[in-house]
């Protein structure tokens, strides 16, 4: 079966005016993610099990309490209660423990909190695609002339981004490709990270006020987009 790529959605967000196509992509993914989680969906048996079992990492939480559906979060995170409690009482009552240690042993217990804390439903739901938007890119940076022009000159990608586009490459490229497609994608995250950082500076620099008279230049939203590099934080996201 022939993957399936994701090249409207991927041309789509480098076609943005934004300091990361890639934190645009997370974010549309992340929107429609809440959305399905808050919608009809959660009445659904199979999906609540996930729910269940899940639950949500501490962003996402926030962000389905902010759709203000307050009975549908209830009865999701009241049966999601339900079952941490009747594993934890079953696990701490010793059902499950080996009588031959007799030490208390708490590894079921800690690795039981600890797969817990760090699962999260709507994390989940996006990660699939997600990583396919990455391949998508990968793909389309080999194959498609116009698109590689679009990656060589885009104002690059936030560092956690840049990271993963550097390590899932030598999944999807090979040989010379390879070689090419990581020297253009250090030089444009580089570049734009020394462009942000100077716009950045003069930011700090208008502050003096030998300079309060000129111009801002790029910088009067330099933080933002600082923090877009540096955080992943998208500035839809920070309004
Ligand atoms: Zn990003
Ligand atoms: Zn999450």
């Amino acid at each position: 079966m022939k993957e399936q790529l994701y090249t409207i959605p991927v041309n789509d967000a480098f076609g943005k005016e934004c300091e990361c196509p890639i934190c645009a992509m997370y974010d549309e993914l992340e929107r429609n993610a809440v959305q399905f989680t808050m919608g009809p969906s959660y009445m659904e048996d199979d999906i609540r099990a996930m729910t269940d079992k899940m639950g949500f990492c501490e962003k996402h939480m926030r962000q389905v309490a902010a759709v203000e559906n307050k009975l549908g979060q209830a009865l999701i995170l009241h049966t999601h209660m339900v079952k941490i409690n009747k594993d934890i009482r079953e696990i701490t009552s010793g059902t499950k423990k080996s009588g031959f240690f007799k030490k208390q042993d708490n590894s079921q217990l800690i690795n039981y909190i600890k797969e817990l804390n760090e699962s999260c439903f709507i994390c989940n739901r996006i990660d699939e695609t997600f990583k396919r938007y990455i391949r998508t890119i990968h793909y389309l940076w080999e194959k498609d002339e116009v698109f590689k022009s679009k990656y060589r000159t885009s104002k690059g990608f936030c560092t956690k981004h840049y990271g993963m586009l550097i390590e899932q490459a030598s999944s999807n490229l090979s040989g010379a490709n390879l070689d090419v497609f990581i020297e253009d994608t250090n030089k444009v995250y580089i570049e734009n990270m020394e462009r942000v950082e100077g716009d950045l500076s003069w930011f700090i620099d208008k502050f003096d006020y030998r300079h309060k008279d000129e111009p801002w230049k790029n910088s009067k939203d330099a933080l933002p987009r600082a923090m877009n590099k540096l955080n992943s934080i998208s500035a839809e996201e920070q309004e």
